[in-house]
């Protein structure tokens, strides 16, 4: 399907609104081309150490390259593509990409470590872990350069067997991340008895952390939990230094943000000059 459509067809995108089974169709073939004909692109947003000031990781975020609509984000997608079944090979997609270009930037003197995002779908999947563990090997890459991204919501979603797969991938010695820690419904007893490597404090906490005594609290708490844990503690969404400065204070460990960069190609990360390093 490559007729032209007006803006209102953006609706199609909108998982919700999807009542109509043709418009499925068009969705789930266009989002088969896409994956076949590379026009899925990553881009990367570095985590910064607050207290070096160092890119330590890259966060891989995956854009839409559409013919027709240009660079479309996460949220325009998504939704489509976790309920048409084509959650798996955009997975698939999205490791090999990251992992093919870690290793472009370790060969060019660079030891960020990768972060990318999975859904609940993912981690459910039977042979989910010796996937990403056979991909690890044909990159030759160790294993604790990868860090998954599961949101709070996808660890609740079918607890057990989400459970299950943060151990085994754990046990191989991936790194598993909670997202938008803070959101979610993770109760304190399912985190216990996982092996969390870290936890993202949701952008919404560190938005209004200057002004907000009530978001001062919550990211205080998650930090304190964090590492009463032992996992480090990422602040998402840092936007100025004066931000930057309080997570410091306050004991987290890494952030990032537009404070530091927009997610970009990864030959344009840590071309633009830190400048919210705290101290
Ligand atoms: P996320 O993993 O929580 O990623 C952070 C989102 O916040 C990104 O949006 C990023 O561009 C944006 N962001 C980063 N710093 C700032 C900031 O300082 N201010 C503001 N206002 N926003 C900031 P993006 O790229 O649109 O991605 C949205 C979500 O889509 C991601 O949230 C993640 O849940 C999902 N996603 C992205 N790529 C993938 C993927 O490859 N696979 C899967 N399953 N999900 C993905
Ligand atoms: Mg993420
Ligand atoms: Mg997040
Ligand atoms: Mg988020």
């Amino acid at each position: 399907y490559h007729g032209k459509r007006g803006s209102s067809d953006i609706v199609v995108y909108a998982g919700e609104n999807m009542a109509h089974p043709t418009q499925w169709l068009v969705v789930q073939a266009e989002l088969r081309h896409a994956l076949t004909r590379d026009e899925l692109v990553l881009h990367y947003q570095p985590k910064v150490d607050l207290r070096s000031g160092e890119i330590v990781a890259v966060e891989a975020l995956v854009r839409w390259q559409h013919p027709q609509r240009g660079l479309l984000p996460p949220s325009e997608f998504l939704p489509a593509v976790e309920q048409s079944g084509l959650i798996e090979p955009l997975t698939a997609w999205v490791l090999r990409r990251a992992l093919a270009d870690q290793a472009m930037w370790t060969a060019t003197g660079r030891s960020w470590a990768v972060s990318v995002n999975v859904s609940a779908r993912n981690l459910e999947k039977p042979g989910f872990t010796d996937f990403v563990s056979g991909l690890l090997a044909e990159h030759g890459t160790a294993p604790h350069r990868l860090l998954l991204e599961v949101t709070e919501t996808a660890l609740a979603a079918d607890a057990r067997c989400a459970a299950q797969a943060v151990i085994d991938l754990t046990a191989r010695g991936i790194g598993i991340s909670v997202d938008d820690f803070g959101t979610g419904y993770t109760s304190m007893s399912q985190l216990r008895g996982l092996p969390i490597a870290e936890v993202k404090i949701d952008r919404t906490f560190v938005r209004d952390v200057l002004d907000a005594p009530p978001s001062q609290a919550i990211v205080r708490a998650v930090i304190a939990l964090a590492h009463g844990l032992g996992s480090r503690v990422t602040a998402e969404g840092v936007e100025s230094p004066e931000v930057a400065g309080w997570l410091a204070q306050a004991g987290c460990d890494e952030a990032q943000g537009y404070l530091y960069s927009r997610p970009v190609p990864w030959r344009e990360v840590g071309t633009y000059e830190i400048t919210g390093a705290a101290q």
